[in-house]
């Protein structure tokens, strides 16, 4: 009431002068003109807008601000009516030159004849920052195509929100087949059985297990074959959702693929040095024991003899044989030393989840057999209590029991892997590889464990003995058992970790 009072005692000469400096105080240009869009008014942002003087506009028509001008009437209709929507134009400057426009016209009456005011707003900065940032989009949507990684975005539930063109190549969907799916219909068991619950683990403890972690896992292809791939993966918070970006790279062939298998093999070689080393100086310990005890208590026997006659001879004799036996003790302890300095080589032992372990593992040994055509299941026990193993030499075992199952399976019409873990009795976890070829024959069969065993022309035939080595160095045993159709069951067992001791070494 008051505004109103005092608007009221106003002069006209006041109004006029508060009007004036409402208009050219105005941020936004405002032009007003009358039915037929000629120009009325053109307020001081207008001039800075366009570069032309207020006096050269008015009495010209509104289209002239304009380049690629639609006709007055619609141009005067942009933003009137119920919904005043601003309508995106390209002004046109004194010199010519265009800038995006946003106008939003309102209609009046002012002593009965119609007026329509226009707003203007330059929004050169905004087309610019939403050009810069679809720039950005294109150039990381360039990437995300055609980068040579296959990439999948997931939601937090597994669902495939997105994938590249090289995913949709590498597993050999066409992109609509996947979208929506859940993204284990990509991996094969034992990744597939697990994929949910390591979702929902991350969602309930945000306790990375994978994440920012690269690992090597299996992919499952359309067609039903499956290919090892390294696996990166990124988390994505956008508000209050949370994606997850997957890099995949198949390294069936790759050449980081055949740097790593050249580490583990580089292990493989140290494991087998100092395996072999154990080896020899067990078989030595046990096959030069028995015949030094034999040879020391022959000694004795011989002194005794000697106590009993031959008077002349017995100093000489005497202290000869005491020697020998002297020898032959010391021997013992050589060979002793050498067994214990063997036993207490370095081991890394440390706190695993089995299936983990296993999962890496089998994945690196199907590096280079792609088409093996295998199908692999596994029975994985979840909840299975922690291993203490020095993992490296674990999946050298796995990764050579798989290799020699895939190399028993070649060119058998059933190739079937299975693997499985297992609690067992509180103190083992038992671990098998199982497979469907043509089993062991008698001979080997026989001195299966024993070094250079082999039936194959380029084989050594010392991988199953390192085996054996390196599981019962963990405290476990390692067997082989037919199947009872075809082919064979290797399993050993892997000591549990025990609740808050460390290192049993
Ligand atoms: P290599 O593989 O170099 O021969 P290994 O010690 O690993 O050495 O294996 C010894 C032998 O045991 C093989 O040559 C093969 O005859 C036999 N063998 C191993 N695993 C299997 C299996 N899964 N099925 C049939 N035979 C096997």
């Amino acid at each position: 009431m008051e505004h109103v009072a005092q608007t009221a005692r106003l002069s006209a000469a006041d109004v006029q002068a508060r009007f004036d400096v409402l208009v050219s105080a105005a941020a936004c240009g405002i032009v007003v003109t009358d039915a037929a869009g000629c120009v009325q008014l053109f307020n001081l942002m207008c001039e800075r807008q366009f570069g032309h003087a207020a006096a050269d506009i008015v009495g010209k028509n509104i289209a002239t601000l304009l380049a690629d001008p639609p006709p007055p009437e619609e141009i005067l209709r942009s933003g009137t009516g119920d919904t005043v929507l601003p309508r995106e134009m390209v002004g046109r400057r004194k010199d010519g030159s265009a800038f995006p426009i946003l106008l939003s016209m309102g209609a009046g009456t002012l002593d009965g004849t119609s007026l329509f005011v226009g707003y203007i707003q330059d929004i050169t900065a905004q087309k610019e920052a939403e050009n810069a940032i679809r720039e950005r989009e294109e150039r990381l949507r360039s990437v995300f195509e055609t980068g040579p990684d296959a990439i999948i975005i997931i939601d937090e539930m597994g669902r495939i929100e997105s994938l590249n063109a090289a995913a949709v190549w590498l597993f050999g969907y066409l992109e609509n087949e996947v979208l929506g799916q859940n993204v284990k219909m990509l991996m094969p068991p034992p990744y597939r059985d697990r994929h949910d619950g390591y979702l929902s683990h991350y969602r309930t403890t945000a306790e990375k297990r994978v994440i920012g972690i690269g690992r090597v896992v299996m992919g499952l292809r359309r067609d039903g074959s499956t290919f090892p791939m390294e696996l990166n993966i990124g988390e994505i918070q956008i508000g209050e959702r949370r994606l997850f970006t997957g890099f995949i790279r198949d390294i069936t062939e790759r050449e980081g693929a055949a740097r790593r298998l050249q580490d583990l093999q580089a292990e493989l070689v140290h494991v087998s040095r100092l395996t072999a080393m154990g080896q020899m100086s067990s078989a030595l310990a046990h096959e030069l024991n028995q015949p030094l005890t034999a040879a020391s208590n022959y000694v004795k026997a011989a002194r005794r003899t000697l106590d009993q006659g031959v008077e002349q001879t017995r100093p000489k004799v005497q202290e000869l044989l005491d020697k020998a036996a002297g020898q032959t003790l010391r021997a013992g302890q050589i060979i002793r030393r050498l067994r214990d300095f063997v036993e207490k080589r370095e081991d890394n032992r440390a706190r695993e989840d089995a299936n983990n372990v296993m999962e890496e593992a089998i994945a690196l040994a199907f590096v280079g057999a792609s088409d093996s055509g295998v199908t692999v299941s596994t029975k994985f026990e979840e909840n299975l209590p922690q291993v203490l193993i020095d993992k490296i030499q674990i999946q050298q075992v796995v990764l050579n029991l798989v290799r020699n199952a895939l190399e028993a399976m070649a060119g058998r019409d059933r190739r079937e892997l299975r693997l499985a873990t297992a609690p067992e009795g509180g103190a083992f976890v038992r671990v098998s590889v199982s497979d469907t070829g043509p089993g062991l024959s008698e001979e080997v069969a026989s001195k299966l464990f024993q070094p250079f065993v082999t039936t194959k022309s380029e084989g050594m035939g010392i991988g199953l003995s390192i085996c054996r080595s390196i599981v019962e160095a963990h405290g476990g045993k390692m067997t082989a058992t037919p199947n009872p159709d075809s082919g064979v069951t290797f399993s050993f067992q892997l000591p549990v970790a025990r609740d808050g001791g460390e290192e049993a070494a």
